[in-house]
């Protein structure tokens, strides 16, 4: 199937918000695609190189591409910069672009038509490349990719390589599609995607095999599964109220969430993005392996970085021992780890997940050895509940977990089964659209960051600030955002939205400033959080949920003190 039937989709989805209609058009699509094509196709459509278990990465970074673009479109940089502050988006500024080609470059440009296997061949290439010289290779690898591109290719192609799809499509409404296109119920396909970890696998196999391919799929040791997910609870009262007035409460350790696989001695981590990060935890590998009882598990739990005082240090230095790829025995040695597991997902050819949370935590420490469980009280009285929270935060951790007895573990789910239970309630996850050179000392640096929710495919404003962050941060923020920009307005530089930062703040405001109308108060950056992705970045809805129930906290506190 040519590339063009995909990107001709794509644009068919950006055009509707029609739910049901966009899962028609998708499953009709996936019905005529070949066996070799589907998983490809829906990783692409997805805003996805590869499957999302494939550890292969593209690593091309925006300033490659930009300069790529510019130099096949051949027009000049500020017009580039309108098309993208018309559209909002790169691959739409990049298809406006390459419109304006001139004609003599164009007409060298179609000889073949892309085709959907071609693309993801050189997708292939250009991550296998690695080492001295790749660079080079690479970006020549995507200038021919692109040169080859129609106008509308090169906007999916471009969005494709940056990670961002935008089309409203996200993977639920693609285990729909994929339901509909083979005549098999939702559920089956949805708990198949969970267990494979990915949806474009679960399609290849319905196509080969039908419904039985599917249905007596297992974990998979190696293949990372979506982690569980807590709602944030406004106390400890709504904890014992949702849990049947009794819980096991567990410390919230500021780390950061690994999940574990071993089979047979070979040991695997992930990250809670589902990145692969064995390479930068050598000391945990090996201690998983010494301890744990078991031949094939998945383990999750929670690693902490230890300062010389014996207390957590901040979550940065941690996040140095995850990010690192060079002299990974020497930061070993510096940022020294440890482990607390949480969960178990599944010991010895057998799923647990939907065995009750009291059981998996007996079970787990009949085979962790001498590795540390999260500290944990079954508890149903507030009293005690309330000073084993004291205690957490005296010890220097975040607060507390609080996780249903009777519960089974739900990939993916941000449910009540699991509430995270925090002293200061006003953080929210934003991403950073644009920042300011500072003043003064700062004058070299972005130091003043645009901070956005999430609003479906975009993203809004609800604040800035200059807070927060360390001048050792600050100039490493420089770095990273200068390598996202996209253009310049003055001294401001509006970049791609990828970095989530926690953000905490006293209270969210009326403003007429940004077009969300609401602005935070006080607004100070916690962390960078790396570990979340852009679809973990809070919304404009919970922002506008949590603004209108600052008013009737605001009320109930007048009326309860009038009354
Ligand atoms: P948040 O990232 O704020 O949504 O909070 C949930 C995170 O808390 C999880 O993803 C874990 O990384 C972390 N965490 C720390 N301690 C625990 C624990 N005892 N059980 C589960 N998650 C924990």
């Amino acid at each position: 199937m040519e590339f063009k039937a995909l990107v001709e989709l794509c644009e068919s989805l950006e055009k509707t918000t029609k739910r049901n209609v966009m899962i028609g058009v998708v499953a009709d699509f996936l019905r005529g695609l070949s066996e070799e094509e589907i998983e490809p196709a829906i990783s692409m459509m997805l805003g996805r190189a590869f499957p999302k278990y494939d550890p292969r990465t593209l690593d091309v970074s925006w300033a490659t591409l930009s300069e790529i673009i510019r130099r096949l479109s051949g027009v000049d940089w500020a017009t580039f910069n309108t098309a993208f502050r018309s559209t909002g988006d790169v691959g739409a500024a990049t298809q406006i672009v390459f419109e304006r080609r001139t004609p003599h470059k164009q007409s060298l440009l179609f000889e073949k038509p892309l085709t959907i296997l071609e693309v993801r061949r050189i997708l292939e290439h250009i991550a296998e490349l690695k080492g001295q010289g790749s660079r080079e290779k690479k970006e020549r690898l995507v200038e021919t990719l692109l040169s080859r591109a129609t106008p509308l290719e090169a906007k999916y192609l471009v969005k494709i390589i940056i990670g961002e799809m935008r089309t409203g499509f996200q993977e639920g409404l693609m285990e729909a599609a994929v339901s509909r296109a083979f005549s098999i119920p939702l559920k089956d396909v949805q708990m198949a995607s969970m267990l494979t970890g990915d949806i474009g696998e679960v399609a290849y196999l319905c196509k080969k095999h039908g419904k039985e391919g599917i249905l007596n799929l297992g974990f998979k040791v190696f293949r990372p599964v979506k982690p569980m997910l807590a709602q944030m609870a406004t106390g400890l009262g709504e904890v014992f109220e949702e849990h049947g007035g009794r819980t096991a409460l567990e410390y919230k350790l500021d780390g950061a969430r690994i999940q574990i696989h071993m089979l047979n001695g070979d040991v695997r981590i992930f990250s809670r993005r589902l990145t692969d990060v064995t390479k930068s935890l050598p000391d945990i590998v090996s201690l998983v392996r010494g301890e744990i009882k078991s031949k094939g598990v998945i383990l999750e739990g929670e690693v902490i970085a230890i300062g010389d005082d014996g207390k957590p240090m901040p979550f940065q230095h941690l996040m140095r021992r995850f990010k690192r790829i060079h002299e990974i025995d020497r930061v070993t040695k510096e940022i020294p780890v440890e482990l607390y597991l949480f969960d178990v997902l599944y010991v010895d050819g057998k799923s647990m997940i939907k065995t009750p949370y009291i059981e998996r935590r007996n079970r787990l420490k009949e085979i962790a050895g001498n590795i540390p469980l999260t500290r944990q009280i079954i508890t149903g009285d507030l009293n005690e509940a309330e000073a084993f929270l004291k205690s957490a935060i005296d010890e220097g951790h975040e607060g507390l977990m609080a996780k249903r007895l009777d519960s089974p573990y739900t990939p993916g789910v941000r449910g009540k089964h699991w509430f995270k239970i925090k002293p200061v309630l006003s953080h929210l996850d934003l991403v950073i659209v644009a920042a300011e050179y500072g003043y003064g000392r700062r004058h070299n640096w972005l130091s003043d960051y645009y901070l956005a929710a999430r609003d479906g495919d975009s993203f809004t404003i609800i604040g800035k600030t200059f807070k927060g962050l360390t001048d050792d941060e600050i100039a490493e923020m420089t770095e990273r955002l200068r390598s996202i920009a996209i253009r310049e307005e003055g001294n401001k530089v509006i970049v791609l939205p990828k970095i989530v930062v926690e953000v905490a703040y006293n209270e969210i405001q009326k403003s007429p400033r940004y077009e969300s109308g609401m602005t935070l108060r006080f607004a100070r950056i916690v962390r960078i959080r790396d570990d979340k992705t852009l679809e973990e970045a809070d919304t404009i809805e919970t922002v506008r949920k949590i603004y209108e129930s600052q008013f009737e906290r605001k009320a109930k506190s007048s009326y309860e003190s009038e009354t």
